[in-house]
């Protein structure tokens, strides 16, 4: 049995620890390793490690950090098909979609080589008679990353390519469900000249995840996961004087106006429903249909999801299976709640057929869902799409508004100045207009608004940098006779 420990100093580390957590392939329903928990003494060992390693990486030239990217990118670009099989293993997802978060995570790398553009700061020339202002941004210290399950290798980048190439150093605390794609990263990130020691990754659960926030080494917590735990890590970090970002669940709505393509739109909530079987967070989970287009939009999306072939991830299947057994009769649970609290279920991906143990839920799709419903107002992440009839476009934006998670939502629609209002109107981080997964290029920033974002800024983009760094302004005056004499009024500018 494969045995997954920590990565402290540039090595696979093995630490005393009483607790351990099993590693499933949730296509088999079977263990394939089993993963050690950091102590509280693990994660000190591993913030001093980076406190240690800060004191040279936060001076190492920004050509240097810059080349450490440019050769990491260039590795991940070779092994990326290892890391989406990893991924897919623990994780379940279809091998394309795995490899299709190794790529967007990519992106982020690749926005963090140009780090030397994005730290220049400002100067402003005489600003009082020989006086000169300039303003810089430097690291933080040891950053601390902690992730979800979902994205095992593309969330860890959306944050450490940014951090790194400011020159901090960073602990990652990713998710017991599927830890071992970042421990390749970590080896790819060595083998691409990052020193030891500015790159560590701990293993574990609560322990090791207050061990970070209450840790006073620790700068800054950039936290993924559920709304519950992004809401206490972020009360909890704050409390203990760290900068924190946690962002939290979602409840993605994709609005249809009368005027669409229904095809296209029936295309794009199949795509953006069941990919990575719902789980995740830019999911499209809430269909609203504007009247009178329901009946025919449910009947192509229904079309559409018979057809969606549930299975193994390496084998050519459409959609994998759910991440845990405990998660996959969690989802079924919401559907049997759905349905007793009357909505209509239309396709039920409760009774799939897939061989072996894997944790199965096939797609499911409800009409007549009700905005009191459970399965419209909680986060359900597994391949569940609601349908909600509305008569008008207030309705549906009132709905999206009242809602109280901000992640992301889609317009589909042909005339644009609905589409300009919507996008101006709603309440919600990012927006699509005919893009059902509006997920922002890494040189934006991406994060919601609502219960699905505590803090203030977003991950990735100038977010990023800003995040990574804090600024300085530096006021200069070289010395000149002219410039003797005493005067106690508050300084002028002359
Ligand atoms: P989760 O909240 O259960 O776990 C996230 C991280 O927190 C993991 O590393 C986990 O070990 C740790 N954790 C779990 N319980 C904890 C506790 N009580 N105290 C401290 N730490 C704890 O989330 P998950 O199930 O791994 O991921 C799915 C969730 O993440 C969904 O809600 C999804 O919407 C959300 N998510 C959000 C985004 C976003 O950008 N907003 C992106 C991806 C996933």
């Amino acid at each position: 049995m494969k045995s997954i420990s920590h990565w402290i100093n540039g090595a696979v580390v093995s630490e005393k620890s009483d607790k351990t957590g099993e590693v499933f392939n949730p296509a088999t329903g079977q263990i394939c390793a089993t993963v050690e928990f950091a102590t509280p003494a693990t994660v000190d060992k591993a913030v001093n490690v980076a406190t240690e390693a800060f004191a040279s990486w936060r001076h190492s030239s920004l050509t240097k950090r810059t080349q450490v990217l440019f050769a990491f990118r260039e590795l991940v670009n070779q092994n990326k098909e290892k890391i989406a099989a990893l991924i897919t293993q623990e994780h379940g997802k279809v091998l394309s979609d795995a490899l299709g978060e190794v790529t967007r995570g990519l992106e982020v790398a690749e926005f963090a080589c140009g780090i030397p553009h994005l730290l220049k700061g400002g100067f402003s020339e005489e600003v009082s008679t020989g006086v000169d202002v300039y303003s810089i941004r430097q690291p933080l210290g040891p950053v601390a990353i902690i992730s979800p399950f979902n994205f095992p290798a593309m969330v860890p980048m959306w944050f450490f390519p940014i951090a790194l190439a400011c020159g901090n150093t960073v602990i990652i605390k990713p998710s017991e469900k599927d830890p071992s794609a970042i421990m390749f990263i970590a080896e790819l990130l060595k083998e691409a000249g990052l020193p030891d020691g500015v790159f560590n990754v701990v293993h574990g659960d609560k322990v090791a995840v207050d061990s970070l926030l209450n840790h006073p080494g620790i700068k800054s917590i950039s936290f993924v996961g559920s709304t519950p735990i992004a809401k206490y890590v972020y009360e909890t970090g704050t409390k203990s004087g760290k900068r924190v970002q946690a962002l939290g669940g979602a409840k993605n709505h994709m609005i249809v106006l009368p005027d669409a393509d229904l095809e296209l739109a029936a295309d794009a909530a199949i795509n953006a429903g069941f990919g990575s079987a719902g789980e995740r967070c830019m999911a499209i989970s809430a269909i609203v249909a504007v009247e009178p287009i329901a009946d025919k939009l449910i009947e192509k999306i229904k079309e559409r999801a018979l057809k969606i072939k549930t299975g193994d991830g390496t084998k050519g299947a459409d959609m994998g299976p759910l991440v845990t057994k405990v998660h996959r009769d969690k989802v079924a649970s919401y559907i049997s709640a759905g349905e007793k609290e009357g909505a209509k279920v239309v396709v039920d991906g409760r009774n799939v057929d897939v061989a072996g143990d894997g944790f199965w839920l096939g797609p499911t799709l409800f009409d007549h869902v009700k905005p009191s419903m459970s399965i419209y107002l909680e986060e359900i992440f597994g391949p569940v799409l609601s349908v909600i009839r509305v008569k008008s476009y207030d309705e549906a934006l009132n709905l999206v508004n009242s809602h109280q998670y901000g992640n992301g939502t889609a317009i589909f629609t042909n005339d644009g100045g609905a589409a300009r209002r919507f996008q101006n109107e709603v309440e919600v981080g990012m927006v699509g207009i005919n893009v059902p997964i509006p997920v922002p290029m890494a040189y934006f920033s991406f994060g919601g608004w609502k219960n699905s974002l505590f803090g203030d800024s977003h991950a990735h983009g100038t977010d990023g940098v800003h995040f990574f760094t804090r600024g300085k302004v530096i006021t200069s005056r070289w010395l000149d006779p002219s410039h003797g004499g005493i005067n106690l009024g508050f300084p002028q500018n002359t």
